[in-house]
């Protein structure tokens, strides 16, 4: 069953540059999406059009499973993990990972448990009251992925999202990730450049071309043995 399905999107922007012609693609339930290809061939475009963040300028994109709201975006939850944390460095982390509770007008007090929880996924409870910048790289961008997951999204969007890390790090933020993704029921469109990442990270792979910048192959691969 499809949580998100593009079909014909063409995204041209206000100054004429062609991100994505005429671009098809499903997202089913459960599936762990990397979405490949070469800089500047409208992969956040995609994503951002996935996330309900960016509308096509032709074609349609649709969400089956939620509710469109007024705005005509889903208003199931949806996960945004940027390229980078993009924290709040006046804000402890228990507050950067409230951010879209408050968004929503929950107050702190009824939100504590959810973003304590969030925080326990990624393995950093006991920096709630820490400021980011007494925290490391990755684990900064863990803030911003427990962010991502307060809202106990079906679908988890990141767009190349570890490339600034070192190589270890990065690593070993793709098995938290692939942990989540088998543990939280989730669905997860992962955008990297790199083929090694999204080998290792994902059921399907689809791969973009620049010019038509569209999905130019499509490829689903054995789950890995110990995955759902
Ligand atoms: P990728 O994520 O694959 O690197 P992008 O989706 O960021 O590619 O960009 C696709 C193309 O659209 C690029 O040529 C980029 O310069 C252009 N682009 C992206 N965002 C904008 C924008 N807001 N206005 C104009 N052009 C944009
Ligand atoms: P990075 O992912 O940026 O390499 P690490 O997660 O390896 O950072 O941690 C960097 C430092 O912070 C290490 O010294 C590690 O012991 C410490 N650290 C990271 N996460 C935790 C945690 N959950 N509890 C205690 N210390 C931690």
């Amino acid at each position: 069953r499809s949580v998100v399905s593009l079909r014909d999107v063409t995204k041209r922007f206000s100054n004429g540059t062609l991100a994505l012609s005429r671009m098809t693609m499903d997202i089913r339930k459960g599936e762990f999406v990397s979405l490949l290809g070469p800089s500047g061939c409208g992969k956040s475009t995609a994503l951002r059009i996935i996330a309900g963040l960016g509308r096509p300028s032709q074609g349609m994109v649709d969400w089956p499973a939620s509710r469109i709201g007024r705005d005509g975006r889903p208003d199931a939850d949806i996960g945004f993990v940027f390229q980078e944390p993009t924290l709040m460095p006046w804000k402890p982390v228990f507050d950067n990972a409230f951010l879209p509770l408050r968004l929503k007008g929950m107050g702190k007090g009824e939100a504590r448990d959810r973003v304590m929880a969030a925080l326990e996924t990624v393995g950093l409870k006991d920096f709630a009251k820490a400021y980011p910048r007494e925290l490391s790289g990755g684990m900064r961008m863990r803030v911003s992925i427990a962010r991502a997951l307060v809202t106990d999204p079906k679908l988890l969007l990141m767009d190349e999202p570890f490339g600034a890390l070192d190589e270890i790090t990065r690593q070993k933020l793709n098995d938290d990730v692939l942990r989540l993704w088998s543990e939280k029921d989730l669905t997860v469109v992962f955008v990297t450049h790199s083929v090694f990442e999204a080998a290792y990270l994902s059921s399907r792979i689809a791969v973009m071309g620049a010019r038509p910048g569209r999905v130019v192959a499509d490829m689903m691969l054995p789950r890995p043995e110990g995955r759902e």
